[in-house]
């Protein structure tokens, strides 16, 4: 069955569409008053972000837009130091969209949440003229404990660590578009279980970011921008698959510039380094973690590549890859 505009109609399709598929899967006590507002319990420091959802295609290998949907919000919202705890979701459905296939996402965004101990308080959902597209906006609110990583913080001497292998979420969705069979899965994924470890053990963490659109090399440029320091990154160190390098070979990409969606990157501080990587690697999603730099005096982002020269590396200038998430 296809999504008609009678679905956005506000009336008795809407209503069916919403029981049937979004409060079927996200089902909890705030979201099933079904009010004009979620009326939720706070905490001192609280973070907020929203974030649209866009990729192409919208089923991919390793997840779909529903669960980038939720990972990609929960993450940003642990990247502050927070604890997730609730999310809205809208969606923007053009009519022609698959009724089956709005189900498996609210599947997986039901099942993201799960993990990463959020709900989902509020919803909305829109039908437009179109081509079977769906789109979806999250809006994540997390409370903060103790001190907020924040990407100013970074100090001289700090240790560089990335959670895991780079590109494999770009890599997976160019891959799907240009129809080239390989076994390159996305990562997308929530980092609750890595933060929360590193909290609990008393890591001083300064800045953390999630490797997303722009990739390592345009985050590493915002984070040394942001701390007005250098990072200076060992080339060798930075963690790919053998399956992502052959095909970042294959294509000319810049392995620098392509994103992730369940990998982060953090500074942490230099006596702690070693002890926040063995944390980072015994958590879940977290096993090919590495330690590739060090914050240093100066500015932007100087590579020592594995031919044993130095070159600076830039932020993603053009468009990189659309609709990636
Ligand atoms: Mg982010």
């Amino acid at each position: 069955m296809k999504i008609t505009l009678a679905h956005g109609s506000g009336g008795q399709s809407t209503k069916e569409l919403i029981e049937k598929i979004f409060a079927a899967s996200y089902n909890n006590d705030v979201l099933n008053m079904m009010e004009d507002s979620a009326v939720v319990g706070g905490s001192a420091k609280i973070a907020v972000t929203t974030d649209s959802f866009v990729v192409n295609p919208l089923f991919f290998k390793g997840g779909n837009i529903g669960k980038l949907a939720v990972c990609g919000t929960v993450n940003d919202l642990l990247m502050r130091g927070a604890t997730p705890k609730y999310l809205t979701s809208a969606f923007i459905i053009e009519e022609g969209a698959e009724l089956n296939e709005l189900k498996l996402i609210a599947a997986a965004m039901s099942s993201a949440a799960k993990e990463a101990g959020v709900i989902i308080v509020a919803g909305d959902t829109k039908v437009i003229e179109g081509n079977g597209g769906i789109y979806i906006n999250t809006t994540g609110v997390g409370f903060i404990e103790g001190e907020d990583f924040a990407s100013a913080k970074s100090e001289v001497g700090d240790a560089v660590i990335v959670s895991g292998s780079m590109g494999d979420h770009h890599a997976a969705i160019l891959s799907h578009r240009m129809n080239i069979k390989n076994d390159i899965t996305s990562d997308v994924a929530p980092f609750c279980d890595m933060v929360a470890n590193l909290i609990k053990n008393g890591i001083e963490v300064h800045a953390m970011r999630d490797v997303t659109r722009g990739g390592l090399g345009t985050v590493l440029n915002e984070l040394a921008d942001a701390s007005g320091k250098c990072f200076e990154v060992d080339e060798t160190a930075i963690p790919v698959s053998p399956q992502v390098k052959s095909f970042v070979k294959l294509l000319g990409l810049n392995i620098m510039h392509m994103g992730n969606e369940g990998k982060l990157v953090c500074t942490v501080k230099c006596k702690d380094a070693e002890k926040a990587l063995g944390i980072i690697k015994n958590s879940k999603y977290g096993e090919d973690a590495a330690i590739i730099g060090r914050v240093t005096e100066g500015s932007g982002v100087v590579m020592n590549t594995a031919l044993g020269g130095k070159k600076k590396v830039g932020i993603l200038i053009g468009e990189g890859l659309p609709r990636i998430c």
